[in-house]
């Protein structure tokens, strides 16, 4: 996959301290100027760096609320004259784009339910051609990385400069502890892929539970996330959309001040010497790790050989079903991870196949 992407520090598009993370907090809605006003004036005392609030929502029944459209940004104008803050807002297609600019929107973001549709991606990039806000791209609702990178490219392609991804979560059929799952490892994998695509959390979609907030933003801050995007409402309980998962900014200052905000590396000379100790150490255990691996296929070829020499079949599912079970048991046991292992031999098991298959098509090609 292509990572010749630039990107720019979101610092240079909105100013505030980048040397904390990036806080982005409001309502799921605005509801009402009176209910935007206020809420804007109590996250102005907070940490809080830019204002967000959907005017344009797109609900998954219809004869929901679907927001103020239109009507909802002189409001916003009125917040920002008043409190000074930029203002973040959702747009889904090229009107909303051209009103919410016209209305003097700061940042502009594009939701998880249009990250899905490349059609609707693209009509979206066609509108920003030319346009110098930030705009932040959350990722798919369904778990598929080159979707997320799809929309990044289009709306990159089109030249916009100050470009952000958010990661909301994805959705599911088994319902878990979450309303959206994490699957961490996909945000990941896009910040090593493009390393200075600013991310931000939004722990309110992930969670859909207020309790869940704290936890999920501590643990984005562990992993060096650049910013987070969390729901405020003042009376949560009342909220119009997403009820559950906003708090309050009382609970929202709370939340903040309790924030560890890791450090992405140290100058340290003690702590720079032990790291790359430990490392070296590491090192040494994947290469220890490869040699063991490599016994292994060479003893699954050993066996390829005498099946097919045997007559016998590659794959025998009693003896799969009980490296299987075993080797997760082993695992628990020195106190590695059972799901990780399990995990580890489906990919071992995979490559065992190839390698018999390929032993056996050697030796009948050599008859
Ligand atoms: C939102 O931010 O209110 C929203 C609708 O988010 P998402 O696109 O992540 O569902
Ligand atoms: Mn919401």
């Amino acid at each position: 996959m292509s990572a010749n992407l630039q990107f720019k520090p979101l610092s240079s598009g909105i100013k505030y301290d980048d040397q904390k993370p990036l806080i982005i907090a409001g309502p799921c809605s605005a509801e009402s100027e009176e209910q935007l006003l206020n809420t804007a004036r109590a996250l102005k005392n907070l940490n809080v760096d830019v204002l967000r609030a959907g005017i344009w929502k797109p609900r998954t029944r219809p004869n929901s609320f679907e927001g103020h459209g239109i009507k909802a940004l002189p409001w916003i104008q009125t917040v920002k004259k008043e409190v000074g803050l930029p203002f973040a807002v959702e747009i889904a297609t090229p009107q909303h784009i051209e009103e919410a600019l016209k209305h003097g929107v700061d940042i502009l973001w594009i939701g998880a339910r249009s990250t899905v549709n490349p059609f609707n991606v693209q009509e979206i990039a066609d509108a920003l051609r030319g346009v110098k806000v930030p705009v932040l791209i959350k990722n798919p609702i369904n778990p598929e990385l080159a979707l997320w990178i799809g929309a990044i490219e289009r709306i990159y392609n089109a030249g916009v400069e100050h470009i952000g991804a958010i990661h909301r979560g994805f959705s599911s059929f088994q319902k878990g502890k979450y309303r959206n799952e994490p699957l961490w490892q996909i945000p990941i994998e896009l910040k090593t892929l493009f390393p200075d695509l600013p991310l931000i959390c939004d722990p309110s979609h992930i969670a859909g539970k207020r309790s869940f907030i704290y936890d999920l933003s501590q643990k984005a801050m562990d992993l060096n996330y650049d910013g987070l995007m969390i729901e405020s409402h003042l009376d949560p309980d009342n909220a119009w959309s997403d009820a559950a998962q906003q708090v309050t900014p009382v609970r929202l200052a709370e939340i903040l001040s309790e924030l560890k905000i890791r450090q992405a590396t140290s100058d340290d000379a003690l702590f720079v010497n032990k790291l790359e100790e430990i490392r070296s150490q590491i090192d040494r255990v994947d290469h220890e790790l490869i040699e063991v691996l490599a016994a292994r296929m060479s003893l699954v070829e050993k066996l390829g050989e005498y099946k097919k020499e045997n007559n016998v079949a590659i794959f025998q599912v009693e003896r799969w079903n009980e490296v299987f079970k075993s080797r997760p048991e082993w695992a628990a046991k020195m106190k590695v991870h059972e799901d990780f292992v399990a995990e580890l031999f489906k990919l071992i098991h995979l490559e065992s196949i190839r390698k018999q298959t390929e032993v056996s098509e050697r030796i009948t090609v050599k008859k």
